[in-house]
């Protein structure tokens, strides 16, 4: 951690707070790229894409001339570099996770969002733990082993304490063969306190998404509550990493804001935590904005960003921060997850429901925003085996400590593929044994042995897929 950072942030933002709104995000320099950008030579985008075919990134006025080509022919490399790239550092596969609603309560009121303080047409409920013991049961009968905990910001019905227990309670839940073995969390930022108690609580990542870097737009979109702070929320990633949590997640709501900006705003604050803690990054997430009962706003966005923007917008992500996982969610249809998978999504959830107690009770109206991809978790595997993929259910890194600065080290010079592949088979393999019906075995015994030609190990991974069949579980390097 540097010197200039070991007065508290707690600390620091009390002292800032007073000073203008001045932080790593400069508006003003982000809307002079974007306007450099406006009329690119197709040559100068060719460029860059060869360059970003070495893997080592783009920087923001790089990733600002992709972000403005409209070329078909520029289009079409931009793809298939961002396929390259994808596969190059990752392999063939998608890690899948499920989302776990706790509450719906929340004391912010953002007017995207179904849970808002002003929604009087959502019914509100926070779960017991016993009953987010009952949905982690059923999330681990269809196989999962990663789940993404997600709350609404109400410190009286929700506060860090309880967060903090049912974390415990999700680890120790066990159904059958199932267990969780890592806990990502989307919840309100915390102090780095509070992020210290979150640390020891063995989270995976804290994901925060700040939804617009745009100021102006970021304050009409948060009228009421802690949220309405945006320089808190902006340096609640500084505030967990200062606390000892190495893998965060960011991320914006596409709709708020120009989708330039906000894919440029991304690759400051990926370079700014680099910076500052040596690591960007573990994850970028790119919700577009879903309708939402009681959220009118949720139905006509003030940017909607069009299927072929959004494409644009994960290809250019995966060039520019290559080692960065990408989070696609089932705000997404079918057919445009497929489609973004080959553009550099790496991880993916799968069965969702965004209400407190969905996966017990169906769904029903207290629900954050609609889905556009209701398939099941065997669905979801089965229809991406068929695509080629290795579906992956893999925990290695955050289990042997490769995390944060380590991860990276990893992953930056393309080692990191030597883990993932032959991980996502091993837990492919587990699932299927223990979850899989006749028609995913099938098409899982063919996406296990054309990847296995890609490994390098085969005789070692070979003898550990013989061991899950014999009985053994929870394997990986
Ligand atoms: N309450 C915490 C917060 O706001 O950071 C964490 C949970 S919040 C339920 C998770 C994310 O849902 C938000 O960060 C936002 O990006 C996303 N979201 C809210 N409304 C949405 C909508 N209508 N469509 C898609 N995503 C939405
Ligand atoms: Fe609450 Fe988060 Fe929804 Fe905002 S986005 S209303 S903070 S749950």
């Amino acid at each position: 951690m540097k010197a200039a950072l070991a007065l508290s942030l707690d600390a620091k933002t009390a002292i800032i707070a007073h000073l203008p709104m001045k932080t790593f995000i400069d508006e003003r320099q982000i809307n002079n790229l974007i306007k450099k950008a406006e009329k690119p030579p197709r040559q100068a985008a060719e460029r860059i894409i060869v360059k970003a075919l070495q893997l080592k990134g783009l920087t923001p006025a790089e990733a600002a001339v992709l972000l403005a080509a409209k070329d078909k022919k520029v289009l079409t490399q931009l793809f298939r570099a961002a396929r390259t790239v994808k596969e190059a550092i990752y392999g063939k596969r998608l890690v899948l996770f499920a989302p776990l609603y706790t509450t719906n309560f929340c004391v912010n009121d953002c007017l995207y969002c179904g849970f808002r303080s002003g929604n009087t047409l959502l019914t509100r409920r926070r779960l017991t733990i016993p009953e987010i013991k009952a949905e982690v049961r059923l999330l681990e009968k269809e196989g999962h082993k990663r789940i993404l905990l997600v709350a609404g910001e109400d410190p009286k019905t929700a506060n860090v304490t309880f967060l903090l227990k049912a974390i415990k309670e999700i680890y120790a839940t066990r159904a059958g063969k199932g267990e969780i073995r890592r806990l990502n969390v989307n919840i309100a930022p915390l102090s780095v306190a509070d992020f210290r108690r979150l640390k020891k609580s063995k989270i995976g990542t804290f994901q925060l998404f700040q939804e617009t870097y745009h100021q102006p737009t970021y304050k009409t979109m948060h009228i009421r509550g802690p949220k309405a702070d945006y320089r808190y929320r902006l340096y609640g990633m500084h505030r967990a990493m200062e606390a000892g949590i190495d893998d965060v997640g960011i991320g914006v709501l596409f709709g708020l804001y120009d989708f330039k900006f906000e894919a440029l705003a991304l690759l400051y604050h990926a370079l700014e935590l680099e910076k500052e803690f040596g690591a960007g990054p573990h994850t970028i997430s790119v919700p577009r904005i879903e309708p939402a009962v009681g959220a009118p706003l949720s139905l006509n966005p003030p940017f909607q960003v069009t299927d072929e923007d959004f494409k644009k917008v994960v290809a250019v992500l995966r060039l520019a921060v290559p080692y960065t996982g990408i989070i696609l969610s089932t705000r997404e249809s079918a057919k445009m997850r497929n489609e973004l998978f080959a553009l550099g999504i790496s991880q993916i959830s799968a069965g969702s429901r965004t209400n407190p107690g969905g996966y017990s009770a169906g769904k029903h109206n207290a629900e954050q925003f609609s889905l556009h991809d209701s398939r099941s978790l065997l669905q979801v595997i089965k229809d991406i085996s068929q695509l080629g993929y290795s579906p992956s259910f893999c925990t290695a890194c955050y289990r042997l400590g490769r995390v944060g600065h380590d991860f990276m080290d990893l992953a930056k010079p393309g080692l990191i593929k030597q883990y993932c592949l032959p991980n996502s088979l091993l837990t492919f393999q587990e699932y299927l044994l223990d979850y899989g019906d006749k028609e995913a075995k099938k098409l899982g015994k063919k996406v296990i042995a054309k990847h296995l030609a890609g490994v390098k190990n085969k005789k070692l991974l070979l003898s550990k897929l013989k061991n899950l069949e014999a009985g053994k579980r929870d394997l990986y390097y």
